[in-house]
């Protein structure tokens, strides 16, 4: 019998995840599906036990669900409980449990992309949102241990850090305290949506200080070069943008249900064409 998977949100018109996770699963020669199912708020607690009743395998979940969703599961695993907010759901003996792939995915991208060892290096994380936490706390259990993190809303910047439950030696600051002394990091990642529609034509800090041979990571994929990644660029910064970590969070979840870690190069390809082109990672 066809498996069912899919993902959960709203919106999800746009979502590129079944256009990827379709073809994986053509790949491994699976008889399944994924599909997008626009879920509101109030639908949320109903889409779940249906999704249950009907036998889905596995599911995404995307805004605005990621973190009430948790209390309507049978189990979240510790990291993504840590986090606060599940993107991956694998059915396991009939029961529902939730994952965190997003940090996960981006330490991946990170790994991959940046050359050298990262557990040294200094790091600046812009902006304190769901995506910052998951960053952030997969990076500390990973054993990076110089971070600071600077928000628009300090206060914000601060909880995220005092309750992260791994040790991590930094300070919660502004946007501008941290472009005042941005030549201190080794690595920059921004996590704001300031980049993006309608934001597009804005940076959210100053790049002024950019250490040089520093290496700017922008968790943005649309646009592919945000203002900011283009800024770093015309300063030779290494780059990155989010298109590695969205394939990665994919490919670990597709991995999760299926225990193939799939092509990710080929994911890749699958999103960029979807976007349209314009690669701005290397
Ligand atoms: P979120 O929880 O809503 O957090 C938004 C963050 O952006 C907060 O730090 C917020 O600061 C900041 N911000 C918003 N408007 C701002 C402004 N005008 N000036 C300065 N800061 C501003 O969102 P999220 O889930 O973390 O997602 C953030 C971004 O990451 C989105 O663009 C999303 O598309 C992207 N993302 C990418 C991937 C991927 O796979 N590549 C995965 C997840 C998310 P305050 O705390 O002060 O409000």
């Amino acid at each position: 019998m066809k498996k069912i998977f899919g993902v959960i949100g709203d919106p999800i018109g746009h979502s590129m995840s079944p256009a990827m996770h379709n073809d994986a699963f053509e790949r491994i020669g699976m008889d399944a599906s994924y599909l997008p199912f626009h879920v509101t708020k109030e639908n949320l607690a109903d889409a779940v036990k249906g999704m249950k009743a009907i036998g889905v395998q596995g599911f995404n979940v995307t805004i605005p669900h990621k973190t009430e969703i948790i209390p309507l599961l049978d189990e979240v695993d510790p990291l993504a409980s840590v986090i606060g907010a599940v993107n991956t759901v694998v059915r396991e003996k009939g029961r529902f449990k939730g994952y965190n792939t997003d940090g996960l995915g981006y330490v991946r991208a990170l790994r991959e992309s940046f050359p050298g060892s990262i557990e040294d290096q200094r790091v600046l994380i812009i902006g304190a949102g769901g995506a910052a936490r998951g960053i952030y706390y997969t990076l500390a259990s990973e054993k990076v241990t110089q971070m600071d993190v600077a928000n628009r809303t300090v206060d914000k910047a601060k909880q995220l850090s005092d309750a992260c439950p791994y040790p991590v030696d930094g300070v919660s600051l502004t946007l501008e305290a941290a472009a005042a002394q941005l030549e201190t990091y080794d690595i920059i990642i921004q996590t704001t949506s300031i980049g993006m529609a309608p934001a597009i034509d804005q940076k959210p800090i100053s790049l002024d200080r950019l250490k040089q041979g520093a290496f700017v990571s922008d968790i943005i994929y649309n646009p592919l070069q945000t203002e900011l990644l283009k800024e770093a660029e015309e300063r030779r910064a290494g780059t990155q943008n989010g298109i590695q970590m969205f394939v990665h969070q994919g490919a670990l979840a597709f991995e999760k249900w299926t225990g193939v870690y799939p092509d990710v190069k080929r994911m890749e390809e699958l999103v960029l064409k979807q976007l349209g082109g314009n690669y701005a990672n290397r």
